[in-house]
């Protein structure tokens, strides 16, 4: 039995934290929030419980039934007949199906035959293989012809990575059509799922088996140090004191790392600081009217600086309509000093655009969620320049969303990864085993 301390109370660290309680280990999860569950919590909506930035589920996302089943909440999926849908030209069009394909007024037939040909392949696709050591925009250009991805693609790219924007990897996009373009039915209806009270149902149910394992979760208790001596974890400050510790799991973003661990070997603190990410001011809405038929909407305008809007109350029923809009974007910028209300009243207007029937009576409430650290910013050959996980600290492991890469983020890949860490507590040549396609 080991002292383990888990930094972090996200998907990752709870799944991390529940499977080293399994595992024989004594666990202490130190979250520095007032709740758990990191990108994943929920906030109360005027009475409505929710999740602060919104989180679907897709068929791919095995980790997380599994995870689901052994907490005994395996029958709280739930599976929606979802759509899509673009706005682009000024109106309203369907998206994300052959049919749609065939009816878009935006490319030539030629076009739609290379796009519908790619993501077909894309979903067929086993190995990032050479999409490695290609951009995203090299993969979109070569398969469907300049023109595509400057109006399909550059408007999405454009206002979620800015800068980054023409240098995101082609493996990690792959993998984000693919999970999300096998999440269907059949070729011609998209099935999403939502877990039954939303996200929080599952970090609940993980801070309750942790707790009945034996295990602590200390909300609002950041990790200031994880102490190193001798090149072993020896302890974790928080609060002004340390305790010991034999293992430590970080499972903080990296940008944060150096700062909290100085013990670490220069190189492996350049590491971490040099994975860049963008920034979210998520915003909520909820409305007394629908704004479309669609769970997704892709925006396409030039006029209009969101790369698209979600109206989350088509997967999750709900009394009144929750729409999310997003604004990705570096944290450096100017966009990111904008107040909350300059950027939902902004948002609303974008809303009303697309659907004119909506008017200002119809905003009920509206609330932004920031984080700095919400989307690693994945370049070509992104997978040689990730640490392992198992660092050169003996008992010190450090992971974030970006080490699964080239899966994008995820609760998912996030609860896959945890249970490896947990794994690695006794036993590291585990990340010797575990197929890192690109180390
Ligand atoms: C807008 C948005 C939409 C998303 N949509 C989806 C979706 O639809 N489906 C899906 O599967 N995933 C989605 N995700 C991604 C998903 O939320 C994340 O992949 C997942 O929740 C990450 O979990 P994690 O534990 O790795 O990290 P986090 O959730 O970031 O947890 C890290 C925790 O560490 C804490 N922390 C930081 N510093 C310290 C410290 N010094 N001491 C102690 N604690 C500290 C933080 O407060 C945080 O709680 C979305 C994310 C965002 C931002």
């Amino acid at each position: 039995m080991k002292r383990v301390a888990v930094v972090g109370a996200g998907a990752m660290g709870l799944a991390a934290a529940y499977h080293a309680l399994k595992a024989g280990h004594r666990v202490v999860v130190y979250e520095a929030d007032k709740v758990a569950g990191g990108m994943a919590a929920h906030f109360d909506f005027g009475g409505l419980s929710i999740e602060r930035y919104y989180h679907f589920v897709c068929k791919a996302d095995r980790p997380t039934f599994d995870l689901m089943a052994e907490l005994g909440i395996g029958d709280r999926m739930r599976w929606v007949q979802t759509k899509m849908g673009v706005y682009s030209g000024g109106r309203l069009q369907p998206w994300g199906d052959p049919i749609a394909l065939l009816r878009y007024s935006g490319l030539s037939p030629v076009e739609k035959l290379r796009y519908g040909l790619m993501m077909f392949m894309a979903t067929r696709r086993k190995a990032a293989g050479d999409l490695e050591q290609i951009s995203a925009k090299q993969w979109i250009e070569r398969a469907c012809g300049p023109r595509v991805y400057d109006a399909m693609w550059r408007p999405l790219f454009d206002l979620k990575f800015y800068e980054y924007a023409d240098n995101i990897s082609a493996a990690w996009l792959w993998t984000r059509i693919k999970r999300v373009g096998t999440s269907r039915k059949s070729l011609f209806q998209e099935e999403l799922g939502y877990i039954e009270g939303g996200s929080e149902t599952l970090v609940r149910a993980l801070v309750a088996a942790i707790e009945t394992l034996g295990g602590e979760v200390r909300l609002g208790a950041p990790v200031a140090e994880i102490v190193v001596e001798n090149g072993a974890v020896a302890g974790v400050r928080s609060g002004g004191t340390v305790e010991p510790y034999d293992a430590a799991l970080s499972t903080i973003p990296t940008p944060l790392v150096s700062k909290m661990i100085p013990g670490l070997p220069e190189a492996a603190r350049k590491a971490y600081d040099a994975i860049q990410n963008v920034g979210v001011a998520c915003l909520i809405f909820k409305l007394r009217k629908s704004v479309t038929l669609n769970f997704w909407v892709n925006v396409f305008d030039p006029k209009m600086g969101i790369p698209g809007f979600v109206e989350f109350s088509r997967l999750r029923p709900m009394a009144d309509t929750i729409v999310y809009v997003p604004y990705y974007m570096p944290v450096t910028g100017a966009n990111w000093r904008r107040s909350d209300a300059d950027l939902l009243d902004e948002a609303f207007g974008y809303l009303k655009r697309v659907n004119p029937a909506l008017t200002d009576a119809d905003r009920i409430d509206s609330r932004a969620g920031r984080l700095l650290y919400a989307q690693p910013v994945c370049p070509p050959g992104f997978g040689a320049t990730i640490p392992r996980t198992q660092t050169a600290i003996a008992g010190l492991q450090v992971a974030d969303t970006c080490f699964y890469y080239p899966e994008d983020r995820g609760v998912s890949e996030g609860a896959r990864w945890a249970k490896l860490m947990a794994a690695a507590i006794d036993d590291p040549s585990v990340w010797d085993r575990e197929h890192r396609p690109f180390a």
